[in-house]
């Protein structure tokens, strides 16, 4: 079992009343980052003292700067289809909301693609409903050959993660042979009656096999998945526990956890209403909840998506979030509709900025914007990764390749304020590299790309 409900709330029991002394001793843990204990994470999710609070967000954010140094990786959702034969009860694509569904010809994709490359995207996610008949494997497997191979004026596409509906070791090991970034399944949710009672008959309605999708993507070869949680379902500290649980559990089978954990918030979407959902959270436990995973698991990378407005995401941006997306539409044929002056979400969005915007501002609260996908291409997935991850060493690797990859965003994407922003920062990070190898090498290599190389 990957998650003994028992086990958790006994947990959480245990936890209601730790003091404020047993708060200061986690704390403490947490600096020499390890990570945590079950227990210890339990305890945190009832920190209730401000000082303590204050203090926990501290530490979070000197993991994240220790770990991934000022970096935040950017990337851009593209949804292809919203065809769907569930009726998941909190989303937008549901069975029962009538509207016309579609999906994208390879044509439309591409022509996505494109709008997406305008804006500077190297990554993307892909984003799915679930419809065996109208939108099959074979449909995905042709996006993604469509996706990379788009031709586009400037750059590429480099890394396609993938999130769509649990599918079989088979399905799985195709999507590997296609060369996809990390594989992305949200939970929903861990509480098997809320997941049951959000989940009416449907092929997404068994809490088994939705919970056992990553051992098959696992099986199928796919060393990279990235979990998250629909937080509002259900109990947010029943969930981050479980959440930790379900890491542990492949750490322990596989060799290695979860590569990201997104941190999505029910949101208002077509044919539900928020009122419909006891357990959503307000903006003082979200952060509460970014910074608490951060401090559980700091290796794993934390995404945190344009359902949140610009003010929350700055905030927890400083507390452990190394992934955000930017410019997104949350719609099938968004990118194009948008342009033309029309939007179709799946559910509404908080941050509607534009990369260049979302830039200037990660700019101007020190944070290094990086479209680096190098990990992924050179096969550093998976415990390799984690491996270089924990050792430090991938630092050495990460800080030059995202100065590069936002140099080259600026020379093809960026407006004259982004540029001469952009530019003060990459030298003045250079000039911080210690190793005089790197620096030479990475000055170097800026210069070549103001040349028009491009990686
Ligand atoms: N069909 C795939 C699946 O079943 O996993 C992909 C899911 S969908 C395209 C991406 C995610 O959007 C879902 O996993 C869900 O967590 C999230 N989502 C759905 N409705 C939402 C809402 N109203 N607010 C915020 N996020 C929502």
């Amino acid at each position: 079992m990957i998650i003994n409900h028992q086990y958790v709330e006994e947990l959480l029991e245990q936890s209601q009343n730790a003091s404020k002394e047993e708060i200061n001793e986690i704390l403490e843990k947490a600096k020499t980052f390890q990570g945590l204990s079950h227990l210890e994470v339990a305890k945190l999710l009832y920190i209730q003292n401000e000082e303590q609070i204050n203090e926990m967000y501290k530490i979070a954010g000197e993991i994240k700067r220790a770990i991934y140094g000022n970096r935040i990786v950017v990337f851009a959702p593209l949804y292809v289809s919203d065809f769907c034969v569930n009726n998941c009860t909190y989303c937008g694509y549901q069975k029962k909301n009538p509207f016309p569904r579609r999906k994208l010809t390879m044509e439309e994709i591409q022509q996505e693609v494109k709008i997406l490359e305008k804006m500077g995207h190297k990554r993307i996610a892909l984003e799915a409903g679930e419809d065996p008949v109208n939108c099959s494997i074979d449909y995905i497997l042709d996006a993604i050959d469509a996706i990379y191979q788009t031709e586009n004026e400037k750059g590429n596409i480099r890394r396609i993660n993938v999130n769509i509906a649990a599918t079989t070791v088979e399905n799985y090991k195709r999507l590997k042979e296609k060369n996809i970034g990390t594989y992305i399944l949200f939970q929903e949710t861990y509480h098997k009656p809320t997941y049951e009672k959000v989940h009416p008959k449907s092929l997404k309605s068994s809490y088994e096999y939705h919970i056992t999708a990553f051992d098959r993507a696992m099986e199928g070869g796919i060393d990279d998945v990235g979990g998250g949680v629909l937080f509002g379902l259900a109990d947010y500290r029943f969930e981050v526990l479980s959440l930790m649980l379900h890491n542990q559990y492949l750490e322990e089978k596989f060799g290695v956890g979860f590569h990201t954990i997104s941190v999505p918030r029910l949101k208002k979407a077509e044919g539900m209403n928020l009122t419909q959902f006891p357990h959503i959270i307000d903006d003082e436990t979200f952060k509460k909840i970014v910074a608490i995973i951060r401090i559980a698991v700091p290796y794993t990378g934390i995404i945190l998506s344009t359902r949140e407005t610009s003010n929350i995401r700055e905030e927890v941006i400083n507390y452990g979030v190394s992934q955000v997306s930017a410019g997104s539409c949350t719609g099938v044929g968004g990118y194009k509709e948008h342009d033309s002056g029309r939007d179709v979400n799946q559910f509404e969005i908080g941050d509607h900025r534009t990369p260049v915007e979302v830039l200037k501002e990660l700019l101007k609260d020190g944070f290094i914007p990086s479209y680096c996908t190098a990990c992924y291409r050179q096969g550093r997935t998976g415990d390799r990764f984690m491996r270089l991850a924990k050792s430090g060493q991938i630092q050495n690797v990460c800080g030059p390749n995202a100065l590069m990859t936002l140099m080259e965003f600026i020379e093809d994407y960026g407006d004259e304020e982004l540029y001469q922003q952009a530019q003060r920062v990459i030298y003045k990070e250079a000039e911080k590299i210690e190793r005089e190898d790197i620096k030479k090498l990475l000055l170097e290599n800026l210069e070549k790309i103001k040349e028009g190389d491009r990686d």
